[in-house]
This record gives C-alpha cells, sequence and structure tokens, in this order.
C-alpha cells in the first residue's frame, strides 16, 4: 500500500532549495577558473603528510582536533576555546546558523555574495534576508544595518566578497560592528583575505578580540589549496564557539584534513610566495582586461568580476569554446578565478575576441 499524501514529509522550508544534482561538469582538457579553486599542487611536506594520514583511515579522526585547533589558536594568537574546526567554513556556518537561528529568525547577508549564506539559512528554517549590493559590487553596511530586527540573529559579511572581490575597509566594517545591536552574530567571512593588498582592508581577528557579537570564518579551501580536503574554521568568543561545537558533525574533519592543514600552517613561506604569484597575476589580467575595455574593479580576492549582465551566460559559453570554465550568474556578472599564467592568457584571448563583439 502506497500512500504518497501521508507518506515521509521533508520540513516545508526546503522546498525552496534546489537539489544537489549527481554528476560533475566535464572540464577535460580546460583550465578550470570557476571555483576560486588554488592552481597549486598541495604545499611542500603537504602531500607526504596526508598519505602518511591516509594509512590510518580504519581509524576514525581525533573528534576534538587538538593539534590543528592549537596550532591555529598559537598561529593566530587566540585560545584555543575560542576556534572551531569543520568540513569546509561551509560545514562551520550550517553549524553556526544551526546554533544562532531557528524557525522564523533572520539571517542578513550582501547579495549578491557567497551562495551559501542563503542556502544554509533556509535548511534551518531562518528567513533569509538579502541586501543589495552597491553600484560598485560592495557591501551597503548602512542597508544592512537598516535590515537588522529584533529577530535578526546572524549577519553574514563576506569581506573580500565574492563573487564581486570588492572588500571593506577598517572604518566602515568598525563603525558598523559597533552599531549592530549587541544580540547580532556578525560573522565575518574572510576566505579570501590573504589576497587582500589594500592595507586599508581590516584582518577580521583583529575586530573580533574585543567584540564578543564577532566571530571569523577562514578556509583552508583557497590560498592554501586545500579544497578537496574540506577543512575551515570559526574563531569566536564564548558562548558561540561552545555552542558550533555542539552543532558540528562529529568527527567532519578527517584525520587527513586535519593533518594536512597543520602541514599547511607550517609552510607559510611557501605559501606566501604562492599567493604572491597569484596576486601578481590578478594584477595582470586587471590590467590587460582594462586595456581590452573592461570595466573591472581593483579585486582583492583571487579572481576578477566582469558586470555582463545579460550576456553572463554567452560570454560562459564563449570562454568554455575557448577552453577555459568560469563561472556566470545569469543576468548579473561573470566571476573568473585567478590560475596560472598560461590558463589566465587562455581567458584573456577568449575576453578580447568576445570584447570585439559587442
Ligand atoms: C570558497 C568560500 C568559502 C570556503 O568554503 P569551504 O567550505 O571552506 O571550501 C567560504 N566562504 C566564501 C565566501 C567562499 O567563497
Amino acid at each position: 500500500m502506497t500512500d504518497r499524501q501521508h507518506g515521509p514529509r521533508p520540513r516545508p522550508n526546503l522546498d525552496a532549495l534546489s537539489a544537489h544534482r549527481p554528476g560533475k561538469p566535464d572540464y577535460a582538457g580546460s583550465f578550470v577558473l570557476s571555483a576560486n579553486e588554488n592552481p597549486y599542487p598541495p604545499l611542500p611536506g603537504v602531500l607526504e603528510t596526508a598519505v602518511a594520514a591516509a594509512g590510518g583511515c580504519n581509524r576514525y579522526p581525533d573528534m576534538a582536533v587538538g593539534e590543528l585547533t592549537t596550532e591555529l589558536a598559537r598561529h593566530f594568537g587566540v585560545p584555543a576555546g575560542h576556534v572551531v574546526t569543520g568540513p569546509g567554513s561551509v560545514g562551520v556556518t550550517l553549524s553556526l546558523v544551526l546554533a544562532m537561528a531557528g524557525e522564523g529568525d533572520e539571517v542578513v547577508f550582501a547579495w549578491r555574495s557567497f551562495e551559501a549564506y542563503p542556502v544554509v539559512t533556509r535548511i534551518c528554517g531562518a528567513v533569509p534576508v538579502p541586501v543589495p549590493l552597491t553600484a560598485d559590487g560592495a557591501h551597503d553596511l548602512d542597508a544592512m544595518l537598516a535590515a537588522v530586527t529584533d529577530r535578526t540573529r546572524v549577519v553574514f559579511v563576506c569581506n573580500p566578497n565574492n563573487p564581486t572581490g570588492a572588500a571593506l575597509r577598517r572604518d566602515e566594517l568598525v563603525r558598523f560592528l559597533d552599531a549592530v545591536p549587541a544580540h547580532v552574530l556578525v560573522v565575518l567571512d574572510e576566505a579570501y583575505l590573504e589576497f587582500a593588498r589594500d592595507a586599508a582592508v581590516p584582518d577580521g581577528i583583529d575586530l573580533y578580540r574585543d567584540r564578543p557579537h564577532v566571530c571569523v570564518l577562514r578556509t583552508f579551501s583557497k590560498a592554501y589549496g586545500l579544497a578537496g580536503l574540506r577543512v575551515g574554521f570559526a574563531i569566536a568568543h564564548e558562548p558561540v564557539a561552545a555552542a558550533l561545537r555542539k552543532t558540528a558533525v562529529p568527527f567532519g574533519v578527517s584525520q587527513l584534513a586535519q593533518d594536512a592543514a597543520v602541514a599547511s600552517l607550517r609552510a607559510e613561506k611557501a605559501l606566501l610566495e604562492r599567493v604572491e604569484a597569484l596576486v601578481g597575476e590578478r594584477t595582470r589580467v586587471t590590467a590587460a582586461l582594462r586595456s581590452q575595455g573592461w570595466t573591472v574593479g581593483d579585486s582583492q580576492a583571487n579572481f576578477v568580476w566582469l558586470r555582463l549582465g545579460d550576456r553572463s551566460l554567452d560570454f560562459a559559453a564563449a570562454c568554455a569554446e575557448a577552453g577555459v570554465a568560469v563561472r556566470p550568474f545569469e543576468g548579473e556578472g561573470v566571476r573568473v578565478s585567478i590560475g596560472e599564467a598560461e590558463g589566465n592568457d587562455v581567458f584573456l584571448a577568449a575576453a578580447e575576441v568576445f570584447r570585439k563583439q559587442i
């Protein structure tokens, strides 16, 4: 007997979400500049460490993530109790919203920004409150402040912003943080901070120290090049940090990921060299695009943003045809990650051809 009407019913807040589709696009033979990944292989010593850890994969990982947590606390000069790791900073984001917001609560974020914010908010049954970016692709902090109500539990600030690459300055961010009501947790998502070169862009960890309502999110996926291993972390005061430990998936960070992250932190010199090389490529790509006639902002991240509007999908198709995968946002623009010089050159050639046609 089947009775679909009375069968298991997923929570209705999931209806607004699209299911993840199985299968991966076929990027064979293409340069992949669509996911802001690092084009370099793991940092020196990381692969060896990961291989050694893989040998122990019949065992559960360290549930407390002790070594990595201690290393992060030392690295950033924060109490170990304030560091909470998770399976990518997306995993930590889910723990965060689960910990802070439930049915009917509001989560404010800029839009367009990172796609995970509205998704995670809906999963938790909370209400997404997107606030349009300014014309330059920056967070409109005054409008975000105006969007805060007594139902607001979390505000995400993505600095630098994905996908526009715009970054907030210290003075404007400080003014915002000090104006937000004390009951609201402000999450500074700094997935790309290592790539920022504008000296006015603050380090969120300095802003968190004496502000109990500020939490910083970082990831090993971008500058550190460990996207495939899934490890990110939050730095937050109590009681938020303890709540994050309660809502985290147990054993969510594999031993392989934990050990690779520790080894990556210890390879800081090589990391800084690679980030510097990518920043150099960003400067080169930006200048080349401008000389082709494009309007491009000064991205503080490892990607550039082209405001193509209705031409976004066509542009992405032209890039794919030329052998480079980029990330279009229909009707808005196209985000192009900075990759190895060769891939960037293929992209620039495709952009030049397209530019001449419009
Ligand atoms: C890529 C990205 C992350 C990191 O995601 P992981 O789950 O750590 O791979 C977080 N925030 C933003 C804004 C990002 O673009």
